[in-house]
């Protein structure tokens, strides 16, 4: 077996064993690989192991993978921030945006796509600064706001953890942001279904999985290190 073979079984083995921990099912937890630092090719290897969701954080680095990948069945994922004037480059070849948190950005969806995208609204629960997100406070009146937009359609909910240690904080972030999800979902809005957690990385996807997570973004412990030379 190859290394990357290793790893993508070694992360379906925690998977697995976090969904029995908390009595889930595996096939609730979609994997999205994380390649934005990782070149085509490595991209493609990949998606020759059977994952074919994979995930870019920037509009250059995703419409150069789509095009030399045209023949792959890949579903992109956009988890970046998106600055307005880049939102028609990706709007018309991706599965999900994880990052919708504003509303210029919102309109420019609405402007250029020509059919629904799913999105997730990206929440700051931690309030880190340098963390872009809505706060828990406004996400009442942005998801409404969104009931504007036929172009949206709010699938769930996405955050990223505080960069610390500490297991228990980042449990319980993760674990605020499934009772958020879960308040949304009940509410049955048309226009936000939102039934999907994007939340967990390489250092925290168990934990998001026994909080509830439905997509984990899964960069390096995924597709290693380019300079690694992983094969
Ligand atoms: C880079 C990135 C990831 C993956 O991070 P790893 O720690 O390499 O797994 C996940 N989500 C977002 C939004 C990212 O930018």
């Amino acid at each position: 077996m190859g290394n990357l073979q290793k790893r993508i079984q070694e992360i379906k083995e925690n998977i697995s064993e976090a969904c029995n921990k908390v009595g889930r099912e595996q096939s609730e937890v979609t994997v999205v690989a994380v390649t934005k630092s990782v070149s085509v090719q490595r991209a493609a290897e990949v998606v020759h192991e059977g994952i074919i969701n994979l995930g870019e954080n920037r509009a250059e680095g995703l419409v150069q993978k789509q095009r030399d990948m045209q023949d792959s069945d890949v579903s992109w994922h956009y988890i970046g921030n998106i600055q307005s004037r880049k939102v028609r480059d990706i709007v018309g070849d991706i599965s999900y945006l994880h990052s919708l948190s504003r509303k210029s950005i919102a309109k420019e969806i609405q402007k250029r796509a020509s059919k629904p995208i799913n999105c997730f609204v990206q929440v700051n629960v931690s309030g880190e600064e340098s963390k872009s997100g809505v706060s828990p406070e406004n996400l009442e009146s942005f998801i409404n706001e969104l009931a504007d937009f036929d172009k949206i359609r709010v699938v769930g909910l996405m955050t990223m953890a505080p960069n610390t240690e500490d297991e228990a904080l980042i449990r319980s972030v993760f674990s605020e942001m499934k009772v958020l999800r879960d308040r949304f979902m009940e509410k049955n809005m048309p226009h936000a279904p939102c039934t999907e957690l994007s939340m967990g990385m390489s250092n925290d996807y168990t934990i998001a999985i026994e909080e509830g997570a439905t997509f984990v973004r899964i960069g390096t412990a995924l597709v290693g290190l380019e300079s690694e030379g992983v094969r």
